[in-house]
């Protein structure tokens, strides 16, 4: 019989039990180890008009530090803007966030549970159902998603409470954001972080992009009003 030198019978069982339990341990760790999710590189657009906008926006930003897996890398000035499309409500204030974040390794899968964490932070922030391009508490935007490029009908069940934009439900999710390209209140701030992205399906830079808008806009249509301070994790 094979035995371990100078242990009994008893101490050879428990030894072997250890050596499995252990592999069994380690057979867990490498499944962790795959079903890690990767990490990738996103740019939300936060804007607001309504109550106290900058302590929204603000508050906005520590939520989203605060989801599990995601990291806020970057947080650019904050612009005052004025509104587009529906023009008789107040300013908005508008800011843009780059981060770092964990999601399924599947583009589609990936867009739709950040729209998910969005339009729940949207709820939780005190979005009321509102019409599109209307005053609202927080507006979160999917900028660009690493060079994702997607474009992914809504899914049955996934209930994003827009019950007051009728057209919200049938909406599709695109990424990057169809609209962004063309707003200065999104462009002005992207690209004070990251002037060089070239998002899929843009004919520039962010920077370019940004130019070719405050051409058409001018320069009183954002206006730069605060700079982010990380350890008062608020603009001054
Ligand atoms: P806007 O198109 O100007 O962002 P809204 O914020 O009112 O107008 O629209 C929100 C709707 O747009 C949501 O129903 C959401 O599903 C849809 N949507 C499509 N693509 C995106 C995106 N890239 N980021 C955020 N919302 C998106
Ligand atoms: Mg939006």
């Amino acid at each position: 019989m094979n035995r371990v030198k100078g242990i009994g019978p008893a101490a050879a069982i428990s030894s072997t039990i250890r050596a499995l339990r252990c592999f069994s341990m380690q057979q867990i760790l490498r499944g962790a180890t795959v079903t890690h999710m990767p990490q990738r590189k996103l740019f939300l657009g936060v804007g607001a008009n309504l109550d106290d906008p900058a302590a929204t926006l603000a508050d906005a930003v520590g939520a989203l530090a605060r989801i599990p897996g995601w990291h806020v890398d970057q947080v650019s000035p904050l612009y005052r803007t004025t509104p587009v499309g529906l023009l008789d409500q107040p300013d908005f204030l508008n800011a843009a966030l780059a981060l770092t974040v964990e999601l399924p390794d599947d583009p589609a899968a990936a867009a739709l549970e950040v729209l998910v964490r969005c339009k729940a932070l949207e709820r939780h922030f005190g979005r009321v159902a509102s019409v599109r391009n209307g005053p609202r508490r927080l507006d979160l935007d999917i900028i660009a998603l690493d060079d994702l490029a997607v474009i992914q009908p809504r899914p049955r069940g996934v209930d994003l409470d827009e019950s007051g934009d009728e057209n919200a439900m049938v909406r599709p999710l695109v990424v990057p954001h169809p609209a962004a390209h063309e707003r200065l209140f999104v462009l002005a701030p992207l690209a004070d972080i990251a002037p060089g992205l070239h998002a899929p399906g843009w004919r520039g830079s962010a920077a370019q992009l940004r130019d070719a808008r405050l051409a058409v806009e001018g320069e009183a249509a954002a206006i730069r009003i605060g700079e982010w301070d990380f350890a008062a994790a608020r603009w001054v």
